[in-house]
Parts: C-alpha cells; sequence; structure tokens
C-alpha cells in the first residue's frame, strides 16, 4: 500500500481521525526514506518537536534562499543546538550576485514567481529527490488554497518514480498549533511576537494587521499566494 493510489487515499481518511503523532508514527514505520522539510515557521517547529520524540535522527531540510531573516536564521540554530538536528541546508544554484547578473536586480520584485522557481522550487526538488515521503507542516485553514490539502497525497518525482507527501498537521487550526508549541516549551521564530503571522524571505514578508489572513503578509501587493513549492505538484492520487 505504500504508494498504490486507492490504499492511500484510504489511509488519509483513516488518518483523518489520528493526532499528528500518530500520523507521524505510521509515516516513520511505512516509508523508510523519509525527510521534514521546514521554513521554522510554527508549524514546523511544532512538526520538529513532535518528530524527534519519534525518531531522533529524523532527516530534516530548510532551504537558505539568502534572503532569510536574522531571526529565522537564529532560530534555526537554537533548534539545532537544542535538539540535536540531523539538519541539510540547501541552497540555490545560483548566488544572489549570479542572479542578478542574469535577471537584473530584484528579481523578487520584477518576477517573483521566476525568484521563487530559482531559490526555492529548484532547491526543493532536489532536496526531495531521494525521498519516499516528504512531511510537510501545511494547515488546511492558513489560506484558500490549502483548505484541500489531504493528509496523504500521492506524487511523482521528475523520474517518475512516486513518493508520499504527508502533511500531519492538515487539521489543525492555528490555534492548536501555538497550544502545542507553547505547552512544549518549543522555541519559535521572534518574529511572530511582531506582528508576523507567516514569514519567508524578507523582501516578500510583511506583519500582518489584526483580522487579516496569516498569510496576507506575503508577497503582499503582488497577487501571488504560493512560492510553488507546495503547487509545483499538485497531483494527488486519483
Ligand atoms: S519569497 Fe521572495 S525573495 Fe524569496 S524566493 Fe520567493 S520571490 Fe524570491
Amino acid at each position: 500500500m505504500r504508494y498504490e493510489p486507492d490504499a492511500l487515499k484510504r489511509k488519509s481518511r483513516e488518518l483523518e481521525a489520528a493526532t499528528p503523532q500518530e500520523i507521524l508514527r505510521f509515516v516513520f514505520a511505512t516509508y523508510p526514506n523519509v525527510a521534514i522539510s521546514t521554513a521554522f515557521g510554527l508549524e514546523g517547529c511544532a512538526l520538529i518537536d513532535m518528530a524527534v520524540r519519534l525518531k531522533p535522527d529524523v532527516p530534516v531540510y530548510t532551504i537558505d534562499t539568502d534572503y532569510l531573516f536574522p531571526e529565522t536564521l537564529a532560530l534555526k540554530d537554537l533548534l539545532v543546538a537544542r535538539y540535536h538536528l540531523n539538519l541539510q541546508v540547501i541552497r540555490p544554484l545560483l548566488t544572489v550576485e549570479e542572479q542578478e547578473r542574469r535577471y537584473g536586480p530584484n528579481l523578487y520584485e520584477s518576477d517573483p514567481d521566476q525568484c521563487c522557481a530559482i531559490r526555492k522550487v529548484e532547491p526543493n526538488r532536489r532536496a526531495i529527490a531521494g525521498l519516499d515521503a516528504w512531511i510537510a507542516g501545511l494547515r488546511r485553514d492558513q489560506s484558500v488554497v490549502r483548505t484541500h490539502t489531504d493528509i496523504l497525497e500521492r506524487h511523482d518525482h521528475d523520474d517518475g518514480r512516486p513518493y508520499v507527501k504527508v502533511n500531519p498537521l492538515a487539521n489543525w487550526t492555528r490555534q492548536d498549533t501555538w497550544a502545542y508549541v507553547l505547552s512544549k516549551g518549543v522555541p519559535y521564530n521572534d518574529l511572530l511576537d511582531r506582528g508576523y503571522k507567516s514569514i519567508g524571505c524578507r523582501p516578500c514578508t510583511r506583519p500582518v494587521a489584526e483580522g487579516e489572513n496569516e498569510r496576507a503578509g506575503r508577497w503582499a501587493g503582488r497577487g501571488k499566494t504560493e512560492c510553488g513549492i507546495h503547487t509545483f505538484s499538485a497531483k494527488k492520487a486519483s
């Protein structure tokens, strides 16, 4: 049943009643070659805490776009020290300088989709290339685009091999995530206490006002809501 579409869909529905920890337990027992992706948002911090309690050496990767906030980099170091994280940092193929020579300055303004393709989507493809299962921290209530997130989703690598994307927090709300983080004393990004609710790259992230959607501060005013990592292969088991 590791990749068989109908069985995966049945298992995904069955896991709707499971806790994130039960979902992680199932994934660790079923897919030996697995990793967690994180940009060290609130969800990623919660997932890391849960996962290392079950599998201390679980592989974790993050993409350093070269545009991260210093607070995010400090949090990364704190989490590595606290959990002895088995962390891999993936970088884009182009430095910012090389990108500017090729595409001009501030590509994040002139063509943010291209910038994300270079600095996030391509590195993520490389990061998941050998995996059987990729664990991410998406929640359905984060945005309209994420409403249909399944707990288990079957996708294909570029070479056609299947993998499963796992979203253990799909059912959780932002309040659930905060409750977990605070109750377990999980470190989180200082920017979350300064009006930011979703944190990506510096040039594309602003704080949000009370009542705004939590992702409203990402690419604000640019007609863009996702970097493409979670939408580039939206083919689900069907
Ligand atoms: S979030 Fe902004 S700076 Fe970061 S990769 Fe995308 S467009 Fe570039």
